[in-house]
């Protein structure tokens, strides 16, 4: 019999594959993991063929060490939809895989609900004393810590704890494992809608029956403001869809995974439910992927990588917020979550929804070229009004701590009516610089190409893009002057001067600074909704996921660092904040007003959003990128370069660039650009370069990056410089 080989995908960030040797009693699966022997070290590695050839001699072929999956990890659909993934955002096989892989199981752990075993503390074992046990220190540490709670035998052994420890503590009866849930598939059988349903009107009733007329894959486009009744119309998608006993995939954005959404899923159908985002610990990671793949959840709700979960018998993936620039990953697999979301539903033949206020110009031009189906919705369920808007144009006006003279009085006038006011400027920090007011020197990041941020609560300097904090310096690193002066304004310092100018109110400021600990965002929302807080300010960290109906003001402190940003993508995103804000701002018997501060107030894009709206401003902002050849006109990707050495940078893409001139896929319509310095040209003390490349069609950039991968990973500068590539990026910089 010939021997038979297993090629083994790899967590290696290399473009290949490894051949290992089938020992005659090793029962490998295609899909299923395996550990094998890697230079020094065991990985664990997905099993993608099995076969009696290789290109190695034979002799020279380890042997697999261990088989651990008896069944593939993922069922067709999804397995297809990550080999595909790992092709299409230029990212090796084996990371892709070992990404889309709950921790537990990359480490080899079983796949399945043994992995979750949990342990307490006995009675026997509560009375033993401590002291008599001085010989067995592991002991000891295993009942102090179960004294204190039950421990999942994960955390346990994570602690150093052996298996032979739990063992002997447990036969001495002193501890024991808790009884697993009974493993039961079979909530279909106590399926039922567990509240009272509003009646649906019309556009939704329309948007459910079209979805539901068929099965299959389809992908639609809900466009509908906030509150106009999207979320109802999902769980009124997803009855049926249970009903059937198929389960039901829906990706939220990191910020709106909140207890008010999930409450709301609940509160609609007795069907068990979990939830997959960062703050879960491995173990609890494992146990949401198991209940998917095992039908013991009938609805999963999750952040970006909650698209990896298998399941059973999927029905239905609806991506809520879907322009939301969460769901695209910045680093290792640069995968979009919606794009994949349609992929897997269109792998699994099953409809998919992407609801949204403010669809992306991409999905809305899917829509427009028929590719999507598009639903709307225009009407606010129940009797809220749109909030009033207008632009206040602040040329030659002065601006205290950014703030214009009849803003402030609009302010006033809103609280002393007893209601809240919220300010938006996206920047952290009391000032974005510091400068010296006699010779103009400015404190610069000595590893970035980046001015520090002054931060006054702790008296620092920090830098933004590499954590560089060092305390502020008295004197000008020029001229020796200690006037220094803070330009620019940031959250901090409008903070600082509204507690001047309104000593009644109380303000609260949310961002990344105050709310690092955790659980810190939620009292501040609590107290917010509470009215502890009547000034709220806010990076756009504030405005998604939450409604506050008290506020009936909001401003946006600074329009034009969006309107007048290199990034092609600002425009679209400050149109997407402006509509978020303005349907969060006040209720029926509180109309609210939201107040643009900007020195162009005739600018077009703004003309068209505030007097036409968010589809008439898309409409002009479709047509500016036509004219410019941009996204979703044009398919890019950008490859980034880094290094210490500034000349390697930009020899290597010069290189790059080459490469794909020389392809017999390139011409006039396939244009690379570059290699330019980034907007950050330098972070931490590399130098960043980038190249763009530009395509007319997916297939072509895909055929474009496929030729040319291959010989950029032969430059010998590949190995010198950090680059990646980022296909369809969403940030350029
Ligand atoms: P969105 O998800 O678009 O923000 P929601 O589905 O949350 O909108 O609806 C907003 C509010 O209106 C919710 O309180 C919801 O219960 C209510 N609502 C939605 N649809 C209806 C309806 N057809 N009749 C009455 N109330 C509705
Ligand atoms: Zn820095
Ligand atoms: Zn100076």
């Amino acid at each position: 019999m010939t021997p038979q080989i297993a090629r083994v995908a790899l967590p290696v960030p290399l473009d290949k594959q490894f051949d290992y040797l089938i020992k005659p009693e090793a029962r490998p699966v295609i899909g299923g993991r395996v550990r094998v022997p890697f230079g020094r070290q065991q990985l664990v590695g997905i099993v993608m063929a099995i076969t009696d050839k290789s290109d190695f001699p034979l002799n020279q072929l380890k042997a697999i060490s261990s088989v651990l999956d008896h069944q593939p990890l993922w069922q067709p659909p999804l397995f297809g939809l990550l080999t595909w993934a790992s092709s299409y955002y230029q990212y090796p096989l084996g990371d892709t895989l070992a990404n889309a892989m709950p921790t537990l199981l990359r480490k080899g752990r079983e796949a399945s609900p043994a992995s979750l075993k949990m342990w307490q503390i006995t009675e026997t074992g509560r009375d033993q004393s401590i002291t008599s046990l001085k010989r067995a220190p592991r002991q000891v540490q295993v009942l102090n810590t179960l004294r204190n709670g039950k421990s999942s035998h994960e955390s346990l052994l994570a602690d150093e704890v052996s298996t032979a420890t739990l063992k002997t503590l447990s036969d001495k009866g002193w501890i024991q494992a808790i009884e697993e849930k009974p493993a039961s598939t079979d909530w279909l059988r106590d399926f039922a809608v567990t509240e009272e349903k509003p009646r649906l009107n019309e556009e939704q009733a329309l948007a459910v029956a079209t979805v539901n007329a068929s099965p299959e894959f389809g992908c639609y486009l809900l466009e509908g403001v906030t509150g106009s009744g999207k979320t109802e119309v999902y769980l009124n998608l997803l009855e049926p869809v249970l009903a059937a006993g198929k389960q039901a995939l829906i990706l939220v954005p990191e910020i709106g995974l909140t207890p008010q959404t999930i409450n709301r899923f609940r509160r609609r159908f007795n069907v068990p439910l979990e939830t997959v985002h960062s703050g879960l610990n491995d173990t609890e990671r494992l146990s949401a992927w198991l209940a998917g793949r095992d039908n013991q959840a009938g609805i999963i709700i999750g952040t970006r990588s909650a698209l990896f979960t298998p399941f059973s018998n999927l029905g239905i993936i609806i991506v809520d917020e879907e322009h939301d620039g969460s769901y695209k990953q910045q680093d290792s697999l640069r995968y979009h979550a919606r794009d994949l979301a349609v992929m897997r539903a269109s792998r699994e033949n099953i409809p998919v929804v992407l609801g949204s206020a403010t669809p992306a110009l991409e999905s809305l031009h899917n829509a427009k070229t028929g590719k999507y189906h598009h639903l709307t919705l225009t009407r606010r369920a129940g009797n809220a009004q749109q909030a009033r808007h207008g632009v206040l144009d602040v040329k030659g006006l002065y601006l205290e701590a950014g703030l214009s003279a009849p803003l402030i009085a609009r302010m006033r006038k809103h609280l002393d009516a007893g209601n809240q006011v919220m300010l938006f400027l996206n920047r952290r920090g009391y000032s974005p610089a510091i400068i010296c007011h006699e010779c103009g020197w400015l404190a610069e990041c000595k590893r970035c190409d980046a001015y520090y941020t002054f931060h006054q609560q702790s008296g620092e300097l920090r830098c933004h893009h590499c954590a560089t904090q060092r305390p502020v310096m008295p004197q000008c690193g020029n001229c020796g002057s200690t006037q220094l002066n803070a330009v620019g304004v940031g959250t901090e310092q409008l903070e600082q001067q509204l507690a001047t100018l309104f000593p009644e109110y109380k303000t609260v400021r949310i961002d990344r600074d105050s709310t690092r600990r955790k659980g810190s965002l939620e009292s501040y929302l609590e107290a917010i909704r509470n009215n502890e807080y009547q000034i709220l300010i806010g990076t756009q960290m504030l405005a998604k996921g939450h409604h506050f109906p008290d506020v009936t003001l909001v401003a946006l402190i600074d329009v034009d660092s969006a309107l007048f940003c290199n990034d092609f993508r600002a425009s679209e995103r400050l149109a997407q904040l402006f509509v978020q804000v303005a349907g969060r701002a006040g209720r029926a018997s509180k109309p609210g007003e939201v107040i643009l501060q900007t020195h162009h107030p005739e600018h077009a894009l703004l003309q068209a959003l505030l007097h036409k709206g968010y589809d008439e401003f898309a409409v002009s902002a479709l047509d500016e990128r036509k004219q410019a050849f941009l996204p979703p006109y044009t398919y890019m990707t950008l490859f980034r370069a880094e290094a210490n050495n500034s000349e390697h940078v930009e020899q290597f893409l010069q290189q790059v660039r080459g490469i794909f001139e020389s392809s017999p896929v390139y011409n006039h319509e396939t244009p690379v650009l570059g290699p330019n310095p980034a907007p950050l040209s330098r972070r931490a003390g590399r130098y960043r370069w980038q190249l763009l490349v530009q395509a007319p069609n997916r297939k072509t950039l895909q055929q474009l990056l496929a030729i040319a991968k291959p010989a950029i990973q032969l430059l010998p500068l590949a190995r010198k410089v950090r680059w990646s590539i980022d296909v369809e990026p969403q940030d350029l910089t």
